[in-house]
């Protein structure tokens, strides 16, 4: 069997468990998607977001890229945010970093990833700038990436707060709370290093006042 092959043959299997263990499984699924979180995560495979939450199919929507970056200009991810908030009303929305994190090693490593990854990745070296002062005082090489890490996420975690589309839910509706997690790769373990609840005082230069 090709490897391609053993995935859906594995999908088969998986599909006739489900139905044998809960034969209204997919029949209820059909209908109605109303998860109750926005996961924003890293692409990196070791870090399934459904697997270590244990969230069900339908509990959960997801946008991953690489290192977890919320990005303004980044269509892909502002649509993904306005139809969570805007039409799933989603009342959490979770940043998760993970330690170790490639795309942020390479971000503060020196090499040339070729344009479009040089592009991506000078989000996170712009963090890296801001905070030079505090991670430039760590020796420890992976020291210095886990503590970028939980930077990067805090950061992104303020980027969501900065769109129109999250102070707008705040004003009207009282959601959704902004968290910034980071996994751990070593124990499987998700810390909580930010919390940003619904209407949060924000840096003014970024509120809008007329939404
Ligand atoms: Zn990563």
């Amino acid at each position: 069997m090709k490897p391609y092959e053993i995935l859906l043959n594995d999908n088969k299997i998986w599909a006739a468990k489900k139905l044998a263990e809960d034969p209204g499984f997919f029949d209820r699924l059909l209908h109605v998607q109303t998860p109750e979180f926005l996961w924003i995560g890293c692409s990196d495979s070791r870090v399934p977001p459904d697997q270590i939450t244990q969230t069900k199919p339908g509990e959960i929507f997801i946008h991953r890229n690489v290192a977890n970056l919320v990005v303004n200009t980044d269509v892909n991810l502002m649509s993904v945010l306005d139809y969570a908030v805007n039409h799933l009303k989603i009342k959490h929305v979770v940043v998760c970093g993970h330690y170790g994190c490639g795309g942020i090693k390479a971000a503060i490593s020196n090499g040339d990833f070729n344009q479009v990854l040089n592009m991506w990745l000078r989000n996170i070296k712009d963090i890296y700038r801001i905070h030079r002062k505090e991670l430039e005082a760590i020796a420890d090489e992976e020291k210095k990436v886990n503590r970028l890490v939980e930077l990067n996420v805090k950061e992104q975690v303020f980027n969501l707060a900065k769109t129109a589309i999250i102070q707008k839910a705040w004003n009207n509706e009282q959601r959704p709370d902004l968290h910034g997690w980071v996994y751990d790769l070593h124990d499987g373990i998700i810390d909580p290093v930010i919390e940003m609840n619904a209407g949060i005082d924000i840096d003014p230069l970024y509120e809008f006042h007329d939404l």
